[in-house]
């Protein structure tokens, strides 16, 4: 991973995100992603979506650019700016989807590791969710942030992936939203990740 400074930001962020970095195992080495830092995610992706310019993180996958914001808010547009303390969680969350697209999927052929139809994950994923919503007790009392795994159509399936490779290395990205760890809803989908992990040796 490469660390880039496309706007000013914080000596204090930058080292931070330099530790966060270092945090992850050996098989990190294998990326090529560029971690790109700005005061704010339209700092660093300037043609940003207005309407996703609150957030502090994004990866995207046709340039391998996680753009990691130092400040962000909550979507409410009176809520005032706050640091993102976020930040080995962030880039554990979005090293995830890298992962799944670059390492165990086929980035030229734009092909997701965790979409595949013939793949483990998806059928783990559509397995795992039709349990979950045979028992909506299970997840109804979390933060509806968690309700961004189960969307069909590609997000939810990716998302699942990325959350419970986070939560594998140690972090949650939800973790401000109360949710600490994915994997007992997902199990399923949490060996096929533990294979993926375990594959890279
Ligand atoms: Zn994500």
């Amino acid at each position: 991973m490469n660390i880039v400074v496309s706007s000013r930001v914080s000596e204090e962020f930058y080292n931070a995100v330099h530790e966060g970095c270092n945090s992850f195992p050996a098989y990190y080495s294998r990326l090529n992603t560029t971690i790109a830092l700005g005061p704010r995610l339209h700092s660093v992706f300037p043609d940003l979506r207005k309407d996703w310019r609150h957030l502090v993180m994004m990866h995207r996958g046709r340039t391998d650019t996680i753009g990691l914001a130092e400040y962000g808010r909550s979507p409410a547009p009176d809520r005032p700016l706050s640091k993102n303390t976020r930040i080995a969680e962030g880039i554990a969350h979005e090293t995830g989807h890298v992962f799944d697209f670059r390492v165990f999927g086929n980035a030229e052929q734009k092909a997701y590791f965790s979409l595949r139809e013939d793949g483990p994950f998806l059928s783990a994923w559509v397995a795992d969710l039709a349990d979950l919503q045979a028992h909506p007790e299970l997840y109804e009392s979390l933060d509806v942030q968690f309700a961004r795994h189960m969307k069909r159509g590609g997000s939810g399936t990716k998302e699942t992936f990325a959350e419970t490779w986070t939560n594998e290395h140690g972090y949650s990205s939800l973790k401000h939203r109360g949710i600490n760890d994915i994997r007992p809803l997902w199990p399923r989908c949490t060996e096929v990740v533990q294979d993926c992990i375990q594959s890279l040796g």
